[in-house]
């Protein structure tokens, strides 16, 4: 895993993105037995805190102590341990970057359509001091742009003397799917359903796989950028798996954002990354296409109270304290098909039994009203367009709290298991589901 600090050898411990300060709080106050502290599982990178003791203070700790300790190891090794953590250059598809430098970079992925060798830039900012990898992704569909530029926000205004740890972004993804406007590969498959890829797969599942192999294995956490999806828009919103206890943990860092429980799908960027260890949520802003620039503010906002949660940005920011919106969410579907049009904005609170849109048959007059079933807020909606009976038009989400939603992110998982058993002709219990959706294995 990608964490490049050097741990003296005692001092192996667990850690999450963020540093853990109880575990600090022990190291200062402990005897040298406690001073041991296992990792939490193979999976997970260990880190080094920032506050690991030097080697004065390792002579002062361990020399007392009782025979079978720490105090066995001579002290000639103890001198020799490093007084801090070592911060060293990284190396990234065949660049070796010093520490404190910001550099584009090329990452082929060998299969752009024709047969050419066409690079796609990723941005990386070493910092000048030890801290964890975070990646940014962006328009992993060709067709969702403000991931684009909120990517370029961001590192713009990150200056490597500043970060402490590592940022890697990978501004566009899919370039094949940019430079031709669409959704998907040039193979018309689905990126964010390859994942994490195949070698010899298809075109797609190739990309995925250099993706994955050559880039997103360096990160200790990933924010996967994205937009709606077939002229629909989202306000600026985390797509998050709160039954992964890290995964809700990363989402409490976004500062006074709107966090929506949603399993990850099968074969996308940010399921596949979860699931090796790197914890992963969705960022949705606005619509394909097009450039929202006030839900673009939003979204860099919030990447930078993340960034500074986590201490690789200075705490000089103003979201570290509002705490985000947690919302359960449901799309409301057309009854029938014609022209859609809005009475709702974006984002807008709606009471129950409120107009939320009209749709007209242009042909027999036909017309469709949609009213909010529930009191809720507009999280997500269609554009005014043709639309087909059964197309998600709304979505509504219903405010909640964390526990609600990871019991309800639960429950439906274990449904999901259930089914899918019974249609290959097995019969499985609640425990058995239960145990095969556990976050541990999810991890
Ligand atoms: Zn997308």
């Amino acid at each position: 895993m990608p964490f490049r600090l050097s741990c003296v050898a005692l001092f192996l411990c667990c850690c999450t993105p963020t540093f853990a300060t109880e575990q600090d709080e022990q190291l200062e106050e402990s005897p040298a037995i406690e001073l041991a502290l296992p990792c939490q599982s193979a999976d997970e990178p260990c880190v080094t805190d920032p506050k690991t003791p030097s080697a004065n203070d390792l002579k002062e700790i361990v020399l007392p102590a009782e025979k079978n300790s720490a105090a066995e190891i001579p002290i000639t090794e103890l001198e020799n341990a490093p007084a801090e953590p070592v911060w060293e250059t990284i190396t990234l598809l065949g660049n070796t970057l010093p520490i404190n430098s910001k550099t584009t970079i090329k990452w082929y992925s060998g299969h752009i359509s024709g047969g050419f060798d066409l690079a796609t830039p990723v941005v990386v900012i070493h910092g000048k001091e030890p801290g964890p990898t975070v990646c940014l992704t962006a328009a992993v569909h060709g067709d969702e742009v403000n991931g684009v530029e909120i990517a370029r926000r961001v590192v713009q205004n990150i200056k490597s003397e500043d970060l402490k740890g590592t940022l890697i972004s990978v501004p566009v993804v899919n370039m094949d799917g940019l430079w031709r406007k669409d959704r998907y590969m040039s193979d018309r498959r689905d990126l964010n359903r390859a994942f994490p890829g195949d070698i010899n797969g298809s075109t797609a599942s190739r990309v995925a796989y250099s993706l994955f192999n050559n880039i997103i294995s360096h990160c200790d956490s990933l924010i996967d950028l994205h937009s709606g999806s077939m002229y629909r828009e989202n306000i600026t919103q985390l797509r998050v798996d709160l039954t992964i206890p890290a995964v809700a943990e990363m989402a409490k860092q976004f500062g006074a954002v709107s966090v929506l429980q949603s399993s990850a799908p099968s074969g996308s960027l940010r399921g596949s990354a979860t699931k090796v260890g790197i914890p992963t949520v969705v960022m949705e802003v606005g619509g394909p296409f097009t450039i929202n620039i006030a839900l673009i503010e939003t979204a860099v906002k919030a990447l930078r109270s993340y960034l500074s949660s986590i201490d690789i940005l200075p705490h000089s920011f103003f979201w570290s304290s509002p705490q985000p919106t947690f919302y359960a969410s449901q799309w409301l579907r057309s009854q029938q098909g014609g022209i859609l049009i809005n009475k709702v904005a974006l984002g807008e609170k709606v009471n129950k039994g409120e107009l939320l849109g009209k749709i007209s048959n242009p042909v027999n007059d036909q017309v469709e009203i949609l009213f909010a079933p529930f009191d809720a807020v507009v999280l997500g909606r269609a554009e005014d367009q043709f639309v087909s009976a059964g197309y998600a038009v709304y979505n509504l989400g219903k405010r909640s709290n964390i526990k609600e939603l990871e019991q309800q992110g639960s429950e439906s998982k274990k449904n999901v298991v259930k089914q899918n058993a019974q249609e290959v002709g097995l019969t499985i219990t609640d425990q058995e589901a239960t145990e095969t959706t556990s976050p541990s294995e999810q991890q």
